[in-house]
């Protein structure tokens, strides 16, 4: 709205039938339909009542005056701008065609956007939510029968509606619409933070060397829970108009989102006390306290665990704790640390493997990292030790080996080569 219009009432008034008769006895109609047409089909224009007068500030005089109440509708119409066709198909097709150009525009330049935005590194993303208990769909592993053993017809009312509602977790995908906008604020944050250390740059010095930009739509799937389609851009500190850095390729983008996605945090432990039983205790340190990355396979048999814990929530129905715990026993109540390690135990007997503690998995972990020639400083942030002392001297032995490798690979470099005799002297090291 113009800053300089002095009043505006907003009144939407329900469409009127006993109007009809005035409305076709009415004497200005071509100026009536002329104003209607300026809206473009809208279904709920909203009318605006007041005046506007522009004056020339050096001489006073009135350049143009506008008064609702003399336009032909006897108001001011204008478009409602409703984003959802149910309420104004022709506003909401606007918005469409808008929204399309704008986020074209972003791909590969055109309105005030260079030429050159097509080079900068941008991935589709698509975040989804979680799994809140099985629902009635059209595909199921290739086949179009649905697990309840019918075949949906497309727009039956029963798709994407809980197998079983009295089993379904609807606490849980209320709370993730309701927190959707949060965790996206949250992923984008993290995004940034990803990125900065990737390149070994404070956070807050990112912006000045790359910016990190988005276009994302919110959609609701068929089960009512909403997930983001995103297009996320990299470019140089003044956005599209300068190169993001070399550094800075579509795989770094597509890596750091996935990075991002694929976390863990680890804030809490659970420990038996003497006195409280299995308690919830802080971590040994603020260095415990930590986000950690995990592998794309890890994060698929974590969905696949979640789907047999939704099973476990069936068979135990009334007998089911929440307890907003990942991994619990058949009943949704907390593991106890002494079962873990007795079923690490004979899982080990049964498959034939050194029996080791389940802590050590810790160590067989930062061993093969180490083994691949990880940094030391990561696999620190990984264990959560507070220095990288401790984990020096923890994998002291493991360096030894591996620089006992590093000096056998050096000395038969430099050793003469039994088979070519002839060939110049030369090492590679690696
Ligand atoms: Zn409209
Ligand atoms: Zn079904």
């Amino acid at each position: 709205m113009p800053p300089h219009e002095p009043t505006a009432t907003i009144s939407c008034p329900e469409p009127d039938r006993d109007a009809l008769p005035t409305f076709t006895g009415y004497r200005n109609l071509l100026g009536l339909i002329r104003q209607l047409s300026s809206l473009g089909g809208c279904a709920q224009p909203i009318r605006l009542e007041g005046q506007r007068t522009e004056i020339d500030a050096s001489t006073g005089e009135i350049l143009r005056e506008l008064k609702s109440k003399e336009l032909p509708a006897g108001h001011l119409l204008v478009r409602c701008g409703n984003r959802r066709a149910t309420r104004c198909p022709s506003c909401a097709e606007l918005y469409r065609q808008d929204t399309y150009h704008l986020i074209a525009a972003g791909l590969r330049g055109g309105k005030n956007i260079p030429d050159q935005i097509a080079a900068h590194p941008r991935v589709f993303a698509t975040l989804n939510a979680p799994s809140y208990g099985p629902v009635h769909g059209r595909r199921v592993n290739g086949s179009a029968r649905c697990r309840c053993g019918r075949t949906h017809t497309k727009g039956d009312p029963l798709l994407g509606t809980p197998l079983d509602p009295e089993w379904y977790d609807y606490t849980g995908a209320v709370l993730w619409n309701a927190h959707a906008p949060a965790l996206w604020a949250r992923f984008m944050l993290h995004l940034r933070r990803t990125i900065a250390a990737t390149a070994g740059l404070p956070q807050r010095l990112l912006h000045k060397i790359v910016r990190v930009s988005y276009a994302k739509v919110a959609e609701y799937q068929q089960r009512g829970l909403i997930h983001f389609h995103a297009v996320i851009r990299l470019d140089g500190p003044t956005g599209p108009y300068t190169p993001p850095p070399a550094w800075a390729p579509p795989e770094l983008l597509a890596d750091a989102i996935r990075i991002t996605t694929g976390t863990a945090s680890i804030r809490r432990s659970l420990q038996r006390t003497r006195t409280g039983g299995l308690t919830h205790l802080p971590t040994k340190t603020r260095a415990s306290e930590r986000r950690i990355a995990l592998p794309t396979e890890c994060c698929h048999s974590l969905k696949e665990h979640r789907e047999r814990q939704n099973k476990e929530r069936e068979t135990a129905a009334s007998a089911w704790r929440d307890s907003g715990l990942v991994f619990t026993t058949p009943t949704g109540g907390p593991l106890d640390p002494a079962n873990l390690t007795r079923r690490f135990g004979s899982f080990l007997g049964r498959t034939g493997l050194r029996r080791i503690r389940f802590h050590d998995l810790r160590h067989s972990t930062a061993t093969l990292l180490l083994e691949q020639g990880v940094d030391l400083v990561v696999i620190k942030e990984l264990l959560g030790h507070a220095h990288i002392g401790v984990t020096a001297g923890v994998y002291a032995h493991v360096r030894l080996r591996l620089q006992r490798q590093a000096i056998d690979t050096l000395n038969a470099a430099l050793s003469p080569d039994e088979d070519a005799t002839d060939a110049p002297a030369s090492a590679i090291v690696h």
